[in-house]
């Protein structure tokens, strides 16, 4: 196997448990690694610290997989690590997330479940993939032998993410079957009294936004008799839940038509299912100007949700992200009427909670407004953090009264 050396000192890290290991941390390499194959990974003296991905022309240059000379790891290994990765999302009574009927859960979360560039959904057994990085598409065939070792009706790949372009990875048959049987069109999932119909072909992600049900619930609980303005809505998503929790009515914003169109039928299932029918909007816009056209028509909502995409990517982007997440914010806050509720979300990675608090802080001194934190929300517990790699927590929220 090829090693890698470290510079004197940058074994603290790898020690730590830290996954990436950075191009400037890299002294020299030993021998001629492919993309994405393993190598060891040495202190400056020499010893082995442990294992892991090699990608050559990423800033990531190592993803880690083992940290012990002893665990080499190999496809045994990695299958491992994925079958512990669908157990510990077993229910309490011990059934599998993959036999669960209409159960949509993400079974592996990438470095934090031990598997850097791996993610793996599953919407009620189907599984879809994405490999974002070069270790991640080495292991391919592993891993989606192991999803359908546990249980998977089929896999699906969604690799088109940009991450791959970074890693030097070709997007070519990055979208289609793996294994297994072709998934239907729309796959039902259930969260709860809502029903969604999932898209794994065409949605965003691997189709769904799991990472946001704990969420979804924590804010439907606040929208008994509230007229509420569901911005970013996807397919429905906290506008279901509001629905679901007795909104007075929802309005639900989005850029993308096929989305809404989506989340028409959700709130159909929604309203089949017995929950009482309240009157629910789909406008197609965008919310930057959607928010400033209510403002000057003097429109007022009970609770708005703000659940933008990720407006910075790296650290680098975050000043001018947090000019956006604060003109959202501004003018949300500016349209809620006395007592209502903002549940405002950041899913930038690069943005900490505590920025995302100073932020909103401002934008209520612009509002001029007095508002208190009572709830804060997480990414699903699905979606864990390894405690080693604090950037794993990207999703953060806030519910402000
Ligand atoms: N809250 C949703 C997930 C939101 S994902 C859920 O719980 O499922 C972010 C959404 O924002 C996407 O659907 C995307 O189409 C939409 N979007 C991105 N930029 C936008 C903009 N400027 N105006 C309106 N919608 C936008």
């Amino acid at each position: 196997m090829d090693k890698i050396f470290l510079r004197k000192g940058r074994e603290r890290s790898v020690e730590r448990r830290h996954p990436w290991i950075f191009s400037g941390a890299v002294e020299r390499v030993d021998g001629a690694p492919s993309v994405g194959s393993t190598v060891a990974v040495c202190a400056y003296g020499g010893a082995i610290l442990g294992y892991g991905s090699w990608s050559p022309q990423s800033q990531i240059r190592v993803r880690m997989l083992s940290y012990s000379p002893d665990a080499v790891p190999g496809g045994e290994y990695v299958k491992s690590l994925v079958s512990a990765a669908i157990e510990r999302r077993a229910s309490s009574d011990g059934v599998s997330p993959l036999a669960a009927a209409n159960r949509g859960v993400r079974l592996v979360h990438g470095e934090s479940d031990g598997l850097p560039g791996v993610v793996a959904d599953s919407y009620d057994g189907w599984c879809v993939v994405q490999f974002a990085s070069a270790g991640a598409e080495h292991f391919r065939n592993e891993v989606v032998a192991a999803l359908m070792e546990a249980g998977a009706k089929g896999v699906f790949n969604r690799s088109d993410v940009d991450s791959r372009k970074r890693e030097g990875l070709s997007d070519e048959g990055t979208v289609g079957v793996l294994a297994g049987a072709e998934p239907p069109e729309f796959i039902e999932i259930h969260e709860g009294a809502i029903r969604y119909l999932v898209d794994v072909r065409n949605g965003h992600k691997t189709g769904f936004y799991l990472d946001q049900r704990e969420a979804r619930a924590q804010v439907g609980a606040y929208a008994a008799g509230r007229e509420v303005l569901n911005c970013f809505s996807y397919t429905g998503g906290f506008g279901l839940a509001c629905a679901a929790g007795g909104a007075k009515s929802v309005v639900n914003l989005d850029l993308s038509k096929t989305a809404l169109q989506l989340a028409e039928r959700n709130f159909e299932l929604l309203f089949g299912g017995g929950v009482p029918r309240c009157p629910v909007e789909f406008c197609c816009a965008d919310v930057f100007k959607q928010l400033r056209l209510y403002r000057d028509q003097g429109r007022q909502f009970d609770l708005i949700v703000l659940d933008p995409p990720k407006f910075a990517e790296t650290k680098a982007q975050l000043i001018r992200a947090a000019r956006g997440y604060k003109d959202i914010n501004l003018l949300a806050m500016k349209l809620l009427r006395p007592g209502g509720i903002l549940a405002t979300f950041s899913c930038s990675g690069a943005m900490t909670a505590e920025f995302f608090d100073t932020v909103c802080r401002e934008a209520a001194c612009d509002a001029k407004r007095d508002m208190q934190i009572i709830d804060r929300t997480h990414q699903a517990s699905d979606h864990p953090t390894a405690l080693s790699f604090p950037e794993g927590e990207y999703l953060k929220g806030l519910v402000l009264n």
